[in-house]
């Protein structure tokens, strides 16, 4: 029975290739970007706070600062990668301090509610027998039966309410307290944005719910079916523990890591190359065009449609060129429909039909009258690092 989470949706839809070496291949790397290390320990002061409450020991505000720092000590490792490298990892140290202190100012004696679960384990069965996980940070209720789902958040990020009413991982998690819970008044989704020390609330009716389900499930079939995991290169490559050995980030790495310049490998001087050659294709095409121009007025005004050079001549003749407007597209189409001369003068659009096929879009009969060869395409952009 398959599991999926926020994240492993989450990672599927920003990048498929990440999805694939993450959940398909399982390959493990030992790099970890500061910011989900700085997470982890957060989540862990957090929980400490919250598991000792329970049986009625609460720590002092010190005392949960040194817990933090231990563990942030203990699990420090070598792999842990700063992006921001304005910034040191003491730091992120302490900006986390200052989150766990700035929370436990706020909600000292931390009983305006009683928490029923901190960092849940439970799946929720959806269609087709697979599973969602519930990765609940802080589950609570009050007196009158309204359950709080609350995350912790430690980026530098307060997101727009908009934003938040549009959520799908607390969302789906309600859905669970829902069924768990049926006593539940009310579900209230909570964000503590510990950057900011704020608090922000959001709801979802059953009808949303309902639609929230079936979009996931949707996604999940999406999927399922997937057998092309190409690379996204965003920004969020940056943050990827799989950076190095990705095809599209590989290359890079193992140039700085020869100590050699770009212009000195074979690769990065093809690349050079190519990028000098289309430069001067651009130009030389812009060229041609002004020289046609020239040679146009040139003729014009000798009133010559000849014009000779040392090796080659050039004829310059006016000729009628027929403009099809946009706006009478349609209307053009169905006359010559009407007028059945459809079939002389259409064409079949491979350019469309292509990605259909690739996507098994269109009937298989249809995808059995084509062949495949490998092809590639090649484009140049500006590097991104
Ligand atoms: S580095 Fe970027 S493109 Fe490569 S797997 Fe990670 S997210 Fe995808």
């Amino acid at each position: 029975m398959t599991t999926y989470s926020h994240s492993k949706l989450g990672t599927f839809q920003q990048c498929k290739y990440k999805y694939k070496l993450q959940y398909i291949d399982k390959i493990k790397s030992d790099l970890e970007s500061i910011e989900i290390f700085m997470g982890k320990r957060v989540h862990e002061a957090l929980e400490k706070l919250y598991n000792d409450l329970k049986f009625q020991k609460l720590n002092t505000k010190e005392e949960l600062l040194q817990f933090f720092e231990k563990i942030w000590d203990e699990n420090w490792h070598d792999k842990v990668f700063i992006v921001k490298d304005e910034y040191t990892a003491k730091n992120y140290k302490e900006m986390s301090k200052k989150f766990i202190a700035d929370y436990y100012d706020h909600y000292k004696p931390f009983n305006h509610r009683t928490v029923i679960a901190i960092e849940t384990q439970d799946r929720m069965n959806l269609s087709e027998g697979y599973q969602y996980h519930i990765r609940i940070d802080h589950l609570a209720c009050d007196k009158e039966g309204n359950y709080y789902v609350c995350d912790y958040k430690t980026n530098n990020l307060l997101k727009a309410q908009e934003e938040l009413d549009e959520d799908h991982q607390l969302a789906m998690y309600s859905l669970w307290v829902k069924q768990k819970y049926p006593d539940a008044k009310s579900v209230k989704l909570v964000w503590y944005f510990l950057a900011f020390d704020k608090e922000m609330i959001s709801e979802r009716n059953d009808e949303q719910l309902k639609e929230l389900k079936k979009q996931i499930e949707k996604l999940i079939k999406e999927i399922e079916a997937c057998n092309n995991f190409p690379t996204n290169v965003s920004s969020l490559c940056d943050y990827c523990q799989y950076k190095p050995i990705c095809p599209a980030w590989k290359h890079k790495f193992e140039v700085e890591e020869s100590k050699k310049e770009f212009s000195e490998d074979y690769g990065g001087k093809l690349v050079d190359e190519f990028s000098k050659l289309q430069e001067t294709k651009k130009h030389a095409e812009e060229k041609i065009e002004e020289i046609k121009e020239d040679l146009i007025k040139f003729a014009k005004q000798k009133e010559i449609d000849v014009v000779f050079g040392t090796d080659k001549r050039c004829s310059v003749k006016e000729y009628d060129k027929i403009i099809f407007p946009d706006d009478k597209k349609e209307e053009l189409l169905k006359l010559i429909k009407d007028k059945g001369i459809y079939d002389e003068f259409s064409s079949l659009n491979y350019f469309k039909l292509s990605p259909k096929v690739l996507k098994k879009e269109v009937d298989e009969d249809i995808i059995s009258l084509t062949d495949r060869e490998k092809a590639y395409r090649l484009s140049l952009s500006k590097r991104r690092d």
